[in-house]
């Protein structure tokens, strides 16, 4: 039996290698602990994209930690689904400190309060202080969203969105918003017109290498029944590759990603939207680094304020804006049902088959590629879910379900 210092816990959204979990990380004395598992895997209905992305990211980052030296003591699930099954993280994680005898555990926070809640029971039945991290990854920590939006009556992005611009001096010039105002929204609702949207850029693709081909044949073999498909998988699975598909986008489709942001048609996959979200939730990508290229590029007089301003609020204000709420208002927040609607997820949502021109394009979207853009997302699958009367906490595991970039802190909204 060995006894280690430190057993640092890596969770599959953690890619980062900067994570705060591994500040003073000794080679000698400390090991990561990473796993993949049934129960997560399994607890909503997943797309197959959706766990060859998870899987083959985590494995690609085990394996960059280890050349650098780090023990990883990593948990992979085999092809026979017979072996884990039903087992769950605190269940894995258990069996590891019997093994290891830590004398404490190290984690970064969790996207997902029911992880946090259930890794912190995990700690307390072995006696073991679990020591949280706070998460670097994003601009904005949950206490200082509270510390902001306990001053206010109401909570408003656009507010916060401003704060930090001039926080971190992002698109400001002495003081004042670049191109003269805060926000270019109403410059950035463009249609594709009767003509359509004509020839559209490519979006980078990256060719599955050995390791997330293993992954691929493992999840066609131990979930042959689940959503989607894993043909073509083609996603950003390294920070190497992550990096190179934000490059992709600051050259080919920054300049046009304003105008057509909400613009829908039909067949039309990515438009000029980033694609970038599932590298971000993953931390493959740092979310300066989009921001900072945006507004170099903005700089450099390669795209217009208007997109870089408008892929910035995103990114700097959305997103850092549902996080915040999200762990001001959990864990009651996932629970919430002000129009008691009771109806289950449609079937059309897992297998596209509807006669709904709208739902069934945006549902070939999220089957092929376990994505859909945002007004996809909001004005088509949303509203009708919303009309319909589909329970929202059932809403909310469909699309954990089926979104390659959801974690719970960003879509439960
Ligand atoms: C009902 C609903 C559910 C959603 N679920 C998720 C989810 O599970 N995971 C997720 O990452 N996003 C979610 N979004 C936000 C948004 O739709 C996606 O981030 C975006 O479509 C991802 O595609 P993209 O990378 O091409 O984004 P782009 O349009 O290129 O935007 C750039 C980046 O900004 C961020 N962003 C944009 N809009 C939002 C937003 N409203 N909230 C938070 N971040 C945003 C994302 O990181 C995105 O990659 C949801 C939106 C709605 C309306």
């Amino acid at each position: 039996m060995s006894s280690v210092r430190n057993l640092v816990i890596v969770l599959g959204d953690q890619l980062d290698p900067t994570l705060s979990a591994l500040d003073g990380f000794d080679t000698e004395r400390d090991v990561v602990w990473m796993a993949e598992n049934e129960t997560e895997a399994t607890h909503v209905w997943c797309h197959k994209k959706r766990l060859v992305l998870f899987f083959a990211a985590m494995r690609h980052h085990r394996d960059a930690l280890r050349d650098r030296g780090f023990e990883v003591d990593y948990h992979a699930l085999s092809a026979d689904r017979r072996r884990d099954s039903g087992r769950g993280l605190a269940d894995i994680l258990s069996a590891r400190i019997r093994i290891h005898q830590p004398k404490r555990l190290v984690m970064t926070e969790s996207g997902d309060h029911r992880v946090q809640s259930l890794l912190q029971e995990c700690a307390d039945q072995h006696d073991r202080a679990l020591q949280v991290r706070p998460d670097r990854h994003f601009y904005c920590d949950p206490a200082a969203f509270d510390a902001w939006a306990a001053e206010r009556q109401r909570i408003v992005l656009e507010d916060f969105y401003r704060g930090l611009r001039r926080e971190h001096d992002i698109l400001m010039n002495d003081g004042e918003p670049a191109g003269g105002q805060w926000n270019f929204d109403k410059a950035n609702r463009e249609t594709f017109g009767r003509q359509g949207p004509g020839a559209l850029p490519h979006v980078r693709a990256f060719r599955p290498d050995a390791c997330t081909r293993d992954v691929i044949e493992l999840i066609e073999t131990r979930y042959p029944d689940h959503p989607g498909h894993t043909d073509g998988f083609d996603l950003p699975v390294t920070r190497d590759e992550a990096r190179t598909a934000l490059a992709d986008f600051i050259e080919h489709r920054l300049p046009v990603f304003g105008p057509y942001q909400d613009a829908l048609w039909t067949g039309v996959r990515f438009a000029y939207h980033s694609r970038l979200s599932a590298a971000l939730n993953l931390h493959l990508l740092d979310p300066r680094e989009c921001v900072d290229a945006a507004v170099a590029a903005y700089e450099a007089g390669d795209a217009p304020i208007a997109c870089v301003e408008g892929f910035v609020r995103q990114i700097l204000g959305w997103r850092e804006f549902v996080r915040g709420v999200y762990w001001r208002e959990m864990p009651g927040y996932a629970e919430r049902n002000a129009l008691s609607a009771d109806l289950p997820v449609p079937r059309a949502y897992w297998d596209g088959d509807t006669d709904m021109t709208c739902v069934a394009d945006a549902m070939a979207n999220v089957l092929d590629n376990g994505y859909a853009h945002h007004i996809q997302r909001l004005m088509v699958l949303g509203l009708f879910a919303l009309v319909a009367g589909v329970n929202p906490r059932a809403f909310n595991d469909w699309h954990l379900a089926m979104y390659l970039d959801a974690i719970d802190w960003v879509l439960t909204r």
